[in-house]
């Protein structure tokens, strides 16, 4: 556990131990022989803060043995931990401001203080101390941004593997509420026609009972990548749970949507099912409950309406599309899709 403020023990560097430290290579160390009074050596102990983000600090800090652990908290684990030869407090020495984190001694080390008077005088006189110095803060940055870039990566796979279906690989529900969410509003703004189609499995428990779960799964599997085919890129499709699915459509008119969806039933229901193994299982059909985007829907009005209409068609004998009485009756000629 960290423990308090870093005593420092004070002790003048000898010019040997300066000249073997990178950030002083080729430094021609009599131009700061004078300033020697304003480096030290100080001794810390395993626990003792170097550094923290409420006490301004107004020294480069290069550690000579033992290592140090960066922390944005006491209690969080460490975001980077530096060895023998880094330095640490050049940044609030340059800024002015306040250190960005805890450092912290995890084991006896040693480090050297150097006075930022030191630190300013040796960039203005020495051309070999400013390039090191350079060089430090070049590898500290291109680490920073490769951490920055694997952490977003990693920020990113997380994300999309928490919006993706396992069984199926298509988007799951809690993609839907964002996406669904969004695209709503989206079409809101533009007053452009959306449409939303529940589609749920008929006599799955059946299925489930007269084939076994894992043909189940399968059979979900199959429904799935027929609907994903089936459909355009903007097109956006959800398992919604169990064996209901759930696609948002853009078309210009009712009829067309209708199209789509009628399209999409009788896709399922020609779909030829397998086992892992390859062996043929019987194909299944879908009902459709269908559903027009009002200008004052919600996501959860929308879906309630084009559940009741799934209802429907469950009640009317399944394997058919029903419209949500709501949705605009579809006038003129049939348009190609
Ligand atoms: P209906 O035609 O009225 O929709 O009847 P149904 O049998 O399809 O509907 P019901 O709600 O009675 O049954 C749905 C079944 O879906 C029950 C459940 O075990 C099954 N199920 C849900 N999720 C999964 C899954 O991930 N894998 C498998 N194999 N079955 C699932
Ligand atoms: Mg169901
Ligand atoms: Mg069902």
């Amino acid at each position: 556990m960290p423990g308090s403020k870093a005593k420092m023990t004070p002790g003048a560097p000898p010019l040997d131990l300066l000249s073997k430290m990178l950030l002083f290579k080729g430094v021609r160390l009599e131009s700061i022989a004078r300033n020697l009074g304003l480096v030290h050596i100080a001794v810390l102990k395993a626990g003792d803060i170097l550094l923290r983000p409420d006490e301004p600090n107004s020294e480069l800090y290069i550690l000579i043995e033992g290592t140090l652990a960066v922390q944005s908290d006491l209690d969080m684990q460490p975001l980077a931990t530096l060895q023998a030869g880094d330095c640490v407090g050049e940044m609030s020495v340059f800024e002015g401001e306040l250190p960005s984190a805890y450092v912290i001694a995890t084991v006896p080390s040693r480090v050297l203080r150097v006075h930022k008077e030191v630190v300013w005088q040796l960039i203005d006189g020495s051309n070999r101390f400013a390039r090191n110095l350079l060089h430090t803060l070049g590898t500290r940055i291109r680490f920073g941004n490769e951490a920055l870039a694997t952490s977003h990566e990693r920020l990113l796979m997380q994300e999309i593997s928490a919006s993706l279906d396992p069984l199926t690989g298509i988007y799951n529900r809690r993609w839907l509420n964002g996406m669904f969410k969004r695209a709503i509003e989206r079409a809101k703004i533009d007053a452009a026609p959306l449409f939303l189609f529940m589609i749920d499995i008929d006599h799955f428990k059946m299925y489930n009972d007269t084939h076994g779960h894992l043909a189940g799964d399968q059979c979900l599997r199959a429904v799935a990548t027929t609907l994903r085919d089936n459909l355009r890129p903007s097109d956006l499709l959800a398992r919604f749970g169990g064996e209901e699915f759930c696609i948002l459509v853009g078309c210009d008119e009712p009829r067309e949507s209708m199209t789509v969806a009628e399209r999409l039933r009788q896709s399922v229901e020609q779909q030829q099912i397998k086992n892992r193994d390859g062996s043929p299982l019987p194909s299944v059909t879908v009902s459709i409950g269908l559903a027009q985007l009002r200008p004052d829907d919600s996501l959860e009005s929308l879906l309630e309406r084009a559940d009741k209409a799934l209802y429907k068609a469950k009640k009317k004998g399944r394997n058919r599309l029903m419209v949500d009485s709501g949705t605009a009756r579809p006038r003129g000629k049939r348009k190609p899709r």
